[in-house]
Formats: structure tokens, C-alpha cells, sequence
């Protein structure tokens, strides 16, 4: 360990994610204020921040750059302001506790979002969301800091919240203000009960994920059957009619569930995730002409992103090929 100001940095340190798999960081820092996250800065401009590692899949190499966890009990603070319908989350705050405690208050706009793991910052920069609404729509504003260390703070119209994004991937969030609808705290509590039991029921919850892979395309021309040009379908129904529900490489399988859901068993690596998804656009966009993108967070050694095929420098990315006669099941033929 080293330390900056006070500021520690534990080498070779564990990034924790839902998928439960993947490398480490070669450097994490745990900065317990503003100032401190402004060192880490210094330290490294192009550090990545970790939230609750809900959407995130870390490439089995680990990653170079600083790591930062926003996770200090001063990163996690709640203000709330009942009769306003005014909150204020802090980054690091748990998303899923914050929608319990506005229900418990009585105040309405968050619980669409039940059954999301989710850091409040990680929620706000992919605009987390779904058929019951996105957070985006709760926010009055967002106080950010810049690469270069700079505390900016925006306006809701200018977070630019679009689907499963937002105007602040490049920025750190530091704090988000929403407002609320004063409610019956009962009513509010019931719509979080069926948002929850809709959840429980169409995905596999139980399982180790990272939610939804992909994004749900949005069609550059009229498809047969799927939808007109203009139109957003959903990923996992492309995938569920390519074939894909169970397919399998190494420890990551497509969920029986929910088809846009990857699951890992123990002993599953990133390079298993990352060949099956490069597997299910290539089944996709063969079967509908549609290229479906990463909902997922994908951080490798030195970048971010699926890896395009041929493109990585080690040898040996798992090719999947269907195994003759063994239905969905894939061997790996390095
Ligand atoms: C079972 C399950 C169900 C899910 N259901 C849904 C769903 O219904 N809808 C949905 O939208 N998502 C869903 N997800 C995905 C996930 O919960 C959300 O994407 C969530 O917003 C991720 O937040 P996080 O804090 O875990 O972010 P991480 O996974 O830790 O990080 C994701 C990205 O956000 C960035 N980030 C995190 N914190 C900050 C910050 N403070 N400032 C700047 N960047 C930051 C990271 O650098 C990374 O690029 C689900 C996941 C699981 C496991």
C-alpha cells in the first residue's frame, strides 16, 4: 500500500462485480472526499470508477488504469426533504436502499426503478431504467467533477438522459438531486411490490449477472415480423428467436429466463462472457440483419469495450463453434 495525502492505494485489489469474475486492478484507491478524488485525479485522469459492479464486466487481465470506489460512508449520505419532495444522494449511496427509504417516506418517482443493483452515480451515467421508467426522469440536477478535477454541475436538460445514456460517461458523478412527488407512503410501497414481483418473475435475479448484455437495438430498416425502421425491439427477443436461450461457452450461458441475461457459473472467466456475446451478435445479425451493441460496461487492461475479433494481441480469444449434434451446447476451440 501507498499513500497520497492520506490518500491509500492498495495494489493488485479485487474489483467486485455481480458476474464474479474477472482480473484486478493493478491500483484501487478508496478516496474519502472531493479533495482526495481530486489526487486520484492527478494520479491518473483516465481512472475508471467502480460503482456496485452491477453492469460491469472486468477482462480476466485485470485493468491498468487507477480504480476508484466511491464507497467511503461520506460518498453514501442521504438528505431528504419529505414536504419538498426534494432528495439528495450522494454517488456512492445504494440505489436500491434509497427507493426503500423514499417509499417508506412517502415519496413517489424512484420505485419503476425496484430490483436495480446500482450505485446512485452508476444508475444516473447509463440512465438505469425499464419498462417502469428510468431515473433520468426523477432528476433535478447532478454535481459532476471534470477530468481535469473541475465540480460542474448540471441541469437535468443538460445530463442529455437518452436510453441507457446520458452526457456525463466522461464526467465523475458526485452527487444527484431529485425531486419527487409527495404520495401515500402505502401506495408508493405497493407499486414497488409489483415492480418487484415483475422483476422476480421475467428475470433470473437469483443468478450472477450483470442485467441486461445489450442494448435493445433500435431497427435502421423494417424487419419482417420484428418491427418497422424506428423502432426499439428488444435484444433478448432477438436473441431468444436466434436460437440462443441456453446457449453456453465455458462458465457464461445465455439465461433460460430472460435470453438478454448472460449468467456465470463458478470457474467462469471474462474471455467465456465476451466470446458468447461476440457469439450472439454474430447469431443475431445473421438471422435479422440487426447489429445489437453492449448494454454491459466492459473494462479491459488497457481499454474499454468488446474487443474487436482478430484484433486482440493475445492469442487464444475461446471461438465458439457449435458442437455437432449437442443442440445449443458450444465447444471452445481455442
Ligand atoms: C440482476 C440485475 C438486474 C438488473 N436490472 C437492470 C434494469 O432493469 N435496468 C437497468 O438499467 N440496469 C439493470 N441492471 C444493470 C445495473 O444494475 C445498472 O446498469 C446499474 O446502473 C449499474 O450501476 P453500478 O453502480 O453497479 O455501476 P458499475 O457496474 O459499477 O459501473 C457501470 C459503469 O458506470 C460507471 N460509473 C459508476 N459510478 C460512476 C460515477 N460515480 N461516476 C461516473 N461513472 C460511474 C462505471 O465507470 C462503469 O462504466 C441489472 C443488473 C443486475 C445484476
Amino acid at each position: 500500500m501507498t499513500a497520497t495525502d492520506e490518500l491509500t492505494i492498495t495494489r493488485d485489489a479485487e474489483i467486485g462485480t455481480w458476474f464474479g469474475i474477472g482480473g484486478r486492478a493493478d491500483r484501487l484507491a478508496r478516496p474519502a472526499n472531493e479533495g482526495q478524488l481530486r489526487a486520484c485525479l492527478q494520479i491518473d485522469p483516465g481512472l475508471r470508477v467502480l460503482g456496485e459492479g452491477a453492469n460491469l464486466l472486468v477482462d480476466d487481465d485485470g485493468v491498468r488504469s487507477l480504480v476508484v470506489r466511491l464507497d467511503d460512508e461520506s460518498w453514501r449520505r442521504v438528505e431528504f426533504d419529505a414536504p419538498s419532495g426534494v432528495v439528495r444522494a450522494r454517488a456512492g449511496a445504494d440505489l436500491p436502499r434509497l427507493i426503500l427509504d423514499c417509499a417508506r417516506r412517502g415519496l413517489a418517482g424512484l420505485e419503476g426503478l425496484g430490483g436495480i443493483p446500482a450505485s446512485v452515480g452508476g444508475a444516473v451515467v447509463m440512465n438505469a431504467g425499464g419498462r417502469f421508467g428510468e431515473i433520468g426522469g426523477a432528476i433535478a440536477s447532478v454535481r459532476a467533477m471534470s477530468r481535469e478535477g473541475r465540480e460542474v454541475l448540471l441541469r437535468r436538460e443538460s445530463c442529455r438522459f437518452g436510453y441507457r445514456s446520458s452526457a456525463l460517461s466522461d464526467l465523475i458523478v458526485l452527487e444527484a438531486e431529485f425531486q419527487l412527488t409527495p404520495a401515500d407512503p402505502g401506495d408508493v410501497r405497493e407499486r414497488l411490490k409489483e415492480v418487484m414481483a415483475y422483476k422476480k418473475t421475467s428475470q433470473p435475479m437469483g443468478d450472477r449477472s450483470a442485467g441486461c448484455c445489450f442494448k435493445n437495438p433500435m431497427l435502421r430498416a423494417p424487419v419482417p415480423d420484428v418491427g418497422d425502421a424506428g423502432q426499439r425491439v428488444p435484444a433478448g427477443m432477438l436473441i431468444d428467436r436466434a436460437g440462443c436461450k441456453g446457449l453456453a461457452i465455458g462458465g457464461a450461458r445465455v439465461s433460460e429466463r430472460h435470453a438478454n441475461f448472460i449468467v456465470t457459473s463458478p470457474g467462469a472467466r471474462a474471455r467465456d462472457v465476451i466470446a458468447l456475446m461476440r457469439e450472439l451478435q454474430r447469431r443475431v445479425a445473421d438471422a435479422f440483419g440487426v447489429r445489437i451493441e453492449p448494454e454491459v460496461a466492459i473494462w479491459r487492461r488497457d481499454g474499454i469495450g468488446l474487443p474487436v475479433e482478430g484484433d486482440d494481441p493475445r492469442a487464444g480469444w475461446p471461438v465458439a463453434r457449435a458442437a455437432p449434434g449437442a443442440g445449443s451446447r458450444m465447444e471452445i476451440k481455442p
